[in-house]
């Protein structure tokens, strides 16, 4: 395999001496030349902070935009999905760990310029993009660079939010949609188990809404870690406080794996309470996820009650909708058609 590296200077860092300081994200890196920042993906390369992970594929597939989870964003569509390697968090449960806890030289990639991605998607008739599987903040000028080869693409990032303010505002200016993971709503889950800090995740989730990007939320329920009532309910009331009672939430069923493979599956009791709290708490969009249960994966309107969208796994039927409004009583609803 050809070796490419384009070497393509960072964006948002500085110098401070020997050492190069990255600005990406709240661990602010403090990097020696030839170090690597935490997620692998930027290099102190002869004093200058490299993208290294720039255009470095790991996989690519079409999926239902369902799978990101997005429900209110194009529902029923198909997305060109694109996925790097490296992330900022290390949450100990990942389900992509392969992808997201190994690095370039680890990981067998292939290199894409952002005119060749542009060009596949567009070949392969899609009009949307979406960077998933690992963090797609880390590859921020990668993205910046293909939004501004196609600005008509539209894009979806499916994130940890952990980005510093600046950065996470230059992407929000070419991004349609998003879904943010929080992880918990306690800081000590996010200390011990991610490697990161709660509140920078919420702030990012503001800095997103306030944008006026489409924004969904995922909940991975973890059995014994992120589970308890008052923590649920804390978290449910920020988003409908903070963010908006319209905001989509997904609790979403844990399955074991990587370090956390002798914590047993989320009980689907637990995600259906979960989403019943939530609509108890005034949050109009609660889904369950990860599993088949009858209608707690369905979109009905909150104003007059009427099936708006029905869904089957990723199969999706646009039952009640007239273009973002529900189609017995008009109520405009949180839905990018
Ligand atoms: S983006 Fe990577 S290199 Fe930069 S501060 Fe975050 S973990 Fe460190």
């Amino acid at each position: 395999m050809v070796f490419i590296n384009p070497n393509v200077e960072a964006k948002y860092w500085h110098s401070d001496g020997k050492e190069v300081v990255c600005d990406l994200c709240p661990h602010r890196c403090r990097l020696p030349v030839g170090a690597f920042g935490r997620c692998s993906a930027r290099k102190n390369v002869d004093g200058k902070l490299v993208a290294y992970s720039y255009g470095r594929i790991s996989s690519i597939a079409v999926d239902p935009i369902e799978k990101k989870p997005l429900y209110h964003f194009h529902p029923g569509t198909r997305i060109f999905s694109v996925g790097g390697v490296g992330c900022n968090m290390h949450c100990r449960y990942c389900q992509n760990y392969s992808i997201s806890m190994s690095s370039i030289g680890k990981k067998r990639t292939t290199f894409k310029s952002p005119e060749d991605l542009v060009a596949l998607c567009r070949q392969q008739k899609f009009d949307q993009i979406a960077f998933t599987y690992n963090e797609p903040g880390i590859w921020i000028e990668y993205i910046l660079d293909v939004m501004a080869c196609d600005p008509d693409l539209d894009l979806v990032l499916v994130t940890n939010g952990l980005l510093n303010e600046q950065p996470l505002k230059d992407l929000c200016k070419v991004t349609k949609a998003m879904n943010i993971d929080v992880k918990a709503f306690n800081d000590r889950f996010y200390d011990n188990l991610c490697g990161a800090k709660l509140d920078d995740v919420k702030k990012s989730c503001k800095t997103v809404f306030d944008a006026g990007v489409h924004l969904e939320l995922t909940y991975l329920v973890i059995p014994g870690y992120n589970d308890k009532h008052e923590e649920l309910l804390r978290f449910i009331t920020w988003v409908r406080d903070t963010l908006s009672p319209d905001v989509p939430v997904h609790f979403t069923r844990f399955h074991p794996d990587y370090e956390m493979i002798n914590v047993p599956m989320t009980p689907v009791e637990t995600l259906l309470l979960c989403k019943s709290d939530a609509e108890e708490n005034g949050l109009n969009y609660a889904y369950v996820g990860n599993v088949l249960a009858d209608d707690a994966t369905d979109t009905y309107c909150p104003e007059c009650g009427a099936a708006v969208i029905k869904r089957t796994g990723y199969m999706v039927d646009i039952v009640g909708l007239d273009s973002d409004r529900c189609a017995a009583c008009k109520h405009k609803l949180n839905i990018v058609p």
